[in-house]
């Protein structure tokens, strides 16, 4: 890595940034209290955006209007083309506007370009698969229950659904949420990281655009402690969509216990890919490069631990490190970048403590596990730890930047301990040409996905969420709009009434 980075300044940096208002019952308004929040690129140092900063009295009016949204208005009633259509809609809106969108979640966040656009592409085509399943929600039936009676269970939409994202994916975490809820016919209050507000706020924009009721879709930006909590308490919240850490997921799990509501939470992960010596190791060395280094490792799914074969090990780390020698670390809006800037430098000191520890515990640091000077923001050079065993803190707990641990196994045996061996079971990749170990991994790791020669790729159609720690409750795939519903049974009877109890 060449040492240090020059970043250049993007246009917006000499404009005023732009700034967002609450979107309340359809119109944008102040946080009652008056208070802003600001958000710097972390790859440039400059402001980019500033929003009202919402407060308790915000969450309340959201609240309101997205219950008399769902109560009296129309889209809970709608038939279910009507929803699709408007959905459709929107996807069209967010194609449209993509390169905007793509934009602004690589100012706030410091994701690369290219990969920024790949994701609201991705998010577009959920959008188009939410509003396919909105026709397709239905009950049951049972007439099987004797010649008088006719059960029938409908799916009612849940109600006012609390959505919570994180920064890591701003704009297709709220994908992989709202148009599944919007689709079941719920109405809701979200709540973006307060790193990364924009894009969901031009999300709010599009949908009302594109057609959908006001009151339907609130959207607020404020802080964890005040404002998701508040949204996690209030009592005409009747569902908790959640992402990030396991920390908050926790605690937003028990305070959602007081008052019984239904909770999703898609949390953290400590993903292992293993490596297999029949392996085709050019691939699974470019994998490993980007299941370690994607979004800056910033990633749920980030492919944190490489577990080798102790008779390729040195090959492959060699192949591995060749590799990450190629990964281009820089200006986020480049569209060379792989690696951008990290979210912030308290984010960034955190990961280097992870790297001093494991030094300090007896592994090696092989590549990189430095921070890039830079005038602009906060980048940290691709970093490589060899010798790290189960027992080191860099092997269990989630780093959350581009830091890969090497661990090492001699048996299948093995080397499913080890990638179980941790409280997180979001994902885990293997790759061997023999049916017979990757179906042995696949079929014992402990997560909620399984890449087999490949890593990290998500289609709509797929559940993903995760086993033990890493959440509760799957989002996309058939069954993702079933989950923002309630089961209703129906009996009907007919004739002359059966079963008296007196008589
Ligand atoms: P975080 O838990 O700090 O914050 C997530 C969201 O919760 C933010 O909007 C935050 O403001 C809000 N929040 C914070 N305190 C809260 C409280 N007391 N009550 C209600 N809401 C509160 O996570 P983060 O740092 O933004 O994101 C990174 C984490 O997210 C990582 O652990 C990562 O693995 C996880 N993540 C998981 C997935 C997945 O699909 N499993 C996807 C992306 C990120």
């Amino acid at each position: 890595m060449n040492l240090p980075l020059e970043i250049a300044m993007p246009a917006e940096a000499s404009a005023a940034p732009k700034t967002y208002r609450l979107l309340i019952d359809g119109k944008h308004v102040d946080a009652r209290d008056g208070r802003t929040l600001e958000r710097k690129s972390p790859g440039h140092g400059f402001t980019v955006s500033r929003y009202a900063q919402a407060g308790a009295a915000d969450v309340e009016a959201a609240v309101i209007a997205a219950h008399k949204a769902f109560e009296t208005g129309p889209w809970p009633r709608m038939k279910a083309a009507e929803r699709a259509a408007i959905l459709l809609k929107a996807a069209d809106l967010i194609e449209a506007r993509l390169e905007e969108i793509a934009r602004l979640d690589v100012l706030e966040s410091g994701k690369p370009i290219a990969q920024a656009r790949g994701e609201i592409g991705g998010a577009v085509d959920i959008w188009r698969y939410a509003a396919s399943l909105a026709r397709t929600l239905h009950g049951e039936t049972y007439a099987n229950l004797g010649d008088a009676m006719l059960g029938v269970v409908l799916r009612e939409p849940i109600g006012v659904v609390s959505i919570i994202t994180p920064w890591n994916f701003p704009f297709l975490i709220v994908s992989q949420k709202l148009p599944f809820a919007l689709a079941a016919g719920c109405t809701a209050v979200v709540k973006p990281s307060e790193m990364t507000s924009a894009s969901t706020f031009v999300l709010g924009d599009i949908l009302m655009q594109a057609g959908l009721p006001d009151g339907v879709v609130n959207i607020l930006a404020g802080l964890g402690a005040d404002v998701g909590s508040a949204m996690v308490g209030h009592p005409l919240v009747e569902m908790v969509s959640f992402t990030g850490s396991t920390q908050v997921g926790k605690m937003t799990m028990a305070s959602a216990a007081n008052s019984l509501k239904k909770v999703s939470m898609e949390l953290g992960g400590k993903n292992g890919q293993i490596v297999f010596p029949d392996a085709d190791l050019e691939a699974a060395a470019d994998a490993a490069v980007f299941g370690g280094f994607f979004n800056a490792g910033e990633c749920c799914n980030a492919g944190s631990r490489l577990i080798v074969h102790e008779a390729i090990a040195d090959d492959f780390l060699g192949a591995v490190k060749a590799v990450t020698a190629k990964v281009t670390v820089g200006d986020p809006l480049d569209i060379s970048t792989k690696v951008g800037a990290m979210i912030s430098s308290e984010h960034l000191a955190k990961v280097t403590g992870y790297v001093a520890a494991a030094a300090s515990d007896g592994s090696q640091v092989t590549s990189g596990g430095r921070r890039i000077a830079s005038s602009a923001g906060q980048y940290l050079d691709p970093t490589i730890i060899r010798g790290v065993t189960e027992d080191m803190a860099i092997a269990r707990e989630e780093v959350f930047g581009p830091v890969l641990s090497v661990l090492t196994f001699e048996s299948i045996e093995r080397a499913l301990r080890i990638a179980n061996n941790t409280p997180y079971g979001l994902s885990a990749g293997v790759w061997s040409a023999s049916i017979d170990t990757c179906m042995s991994v696949a079929r014992n790791v402990r997560s909620g996905t399984v890449w087999v020669n490949t890593f990290m790729e998500g289609y709509p159609e797929l559940p993903f969420g995760g086993y033990k720690q890493s959440g509760l409750g799957r989002e996309l795939g058939k069954r993702a709009v079933e989950d923002y519903t309630e089961e209703k049974t129906i009996q009907f009877h007919r004739g002359q009434r059966t079963g008296w109890w007196v008589g």
